[in-house]
């Protein structure tokens, strides 16, 4: 099915214009001034006028089989629907276990990719857990990487966390250096992506990592990082020497009450303290359990992260803190698929994923979402759901 979108004003996160965007085979195909004599059966004409079109948001972080059972099992998170995505306006998301890598396993969350991946989105996901030595799918970071096609990457390993494995400088390194042969060996990024807690060491364990070791800081992607002040001021300093740092997005009013800092907030104070926005990206921590412990430790209560928090954050970088596009959509679009080395992802050019939303010009609001030139929702209506699904 071909797709020409007619004067669209288009983000690509540059500005590039009112263009007309042609879509075929689940690719931009043409983007133009003008894209004319394709008036034939079998093109649909869509007119662009009135809305901005940007790349589909890409969301590194979440638990797609659902996460959590810190409160016991009731307390298991559900698993994410198609739904969840395509009202976010996300069209790639990576999965990750959690806390739990017992009851939830690397086979189901291989299952669950390629659910979404058949359902249309673009599905990802990392091997592992919070825990190490780490528990993967075929016995070892590696083979996982080099043979398993969703698997690009390793986590969400927790750090300085009281439900953390308590980790050792050997064992991150070790698997921070298979994570890295993995991904050379397969093209894929190989990334580290680990859980930052609010433990006292902060990011000390990946420091001693790259200190005693010769990988590269491009190798881990901390995450969480907003979580309290005191490590969001570490974090800064860790990307302003060349890290790369993920903010949380999910959250509630207790978490900001007692310091978490707002994830629109903590992208626009790095971008004034001279963080470049490619260091920085957002992930939601989507159907991940929001517990709240108090000073003892012992769970006060909990609630579940939303994949549409991502979009929440993107709106309050707009409106609230006044960015420019460019800069508001690079840390959900082009600055994630360069760390997930996701070649056809995060940006709108000839040959790139069909992946793109059409937002109201007044509002911003989400109208339109197709993800691979399929369309997902229209004017505002969801036109595709999960299997088990009701629209
Ligand atoms: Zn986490």
């Amino acid at each position: 099915m071909i797709k020409l979108i007619k004067k669209v004003k288009v983000f690509s996160p540059k500005p590039l214009g009112v263009l007309d965007v042609l879509i075929a085979d689940g690719r931009i195909a043409g983007l133009n001034t003008e894209i004319d004599g394709l008036d034939y059966d079998g093109v649909e004409v869509i007119d662009g006028r009135g809305k901005v079109l940007i790349p589909g948001f890409i969301d590194g972080h979440v638990h797609i089989l659902g996460g959590g059972g810190e409160g016991g099992y009731r307390t298991r998170t559900p698993e994410l629907m198609l739904s969840d995505l395509i009202l976010g306006g996300v069209s790639t998301v990576v999965g990750c276990l959690g806390t739990d890598g017992i009851s939830r396993s690397m086979e189901s969350l291989v299952a669950k990719a390629y659910a979404l991946r058949e359902e249309g989105a673009s599905a990802y996901i990392y091997t592992g857990s919070y825990r190490l030595p780490l528990q993967t799918l075929t016995g070892s970071v590696q083979r996982d990487l080099i043979l398993i096609d969703p698997i690009i990457g390793v986590g969400e390993i927790a750090i300085s966390d009281h439900r953390s494995s308590v980790p050792l400088v050997s064992e991150l390194a070790r698997v921070a250096a298979d994570a890295r042969v993995g991904g050379i060996l397969s093209g894929k990024c190989g990334l580290v992506n680990i859980h930052l807690g609010d433990g006292k060491s902060g990011l000390g364990l990946i420091q001693s990592v790259l200190d005693q070791s010769d990988i590269p800081k491009t190798q881990f992607l901390p995450t969480h990082t907003n979580r309290n002040q005191t490590i969001y001021n570490k974090a800064l300093e860790y990307a302003l020497s060349g890290g790369y740092i993920d903010f949380t997005t999910s959250t509630v009013p207790q978490f900001i009450e007692e310091g978490e800092v707002p994830a629109a907030e903590a992208y626009v104070r790095g971008l004034e303290k001279g963080v470049s926005p490619n260091h920085m990206t957002f992930t939601s921590d989507g159907q991940g359990s929001l517990p709240r412990f108090d000073d003892k430790g012992i769970l006060q209560g909990l609630d579940v992260g939303k994949v549409t928090s991502l979009y929440e954050t993107f709106i309050s970088l707009i409106e609230k803190h006044g960015l420019a596009m460019e800069l508001a959509l690079i840390p959900f679009t082009q600055a994630p698929a360069e760390r997930l080395n996701l070649k056809r992802k995060g940006s709108i050019a000839i040959g790139m994923d069909g992946d793109f939303l059409l937002l109201d010009q007044g509002t911003y609001a989400i109208s339109d979402v197709f993800f691979r030139g399929t369309q997902m929702m229209k004017d505002g209506n969801l036109v595709k759901s999960g299997t088990f699904e009701r629209i």
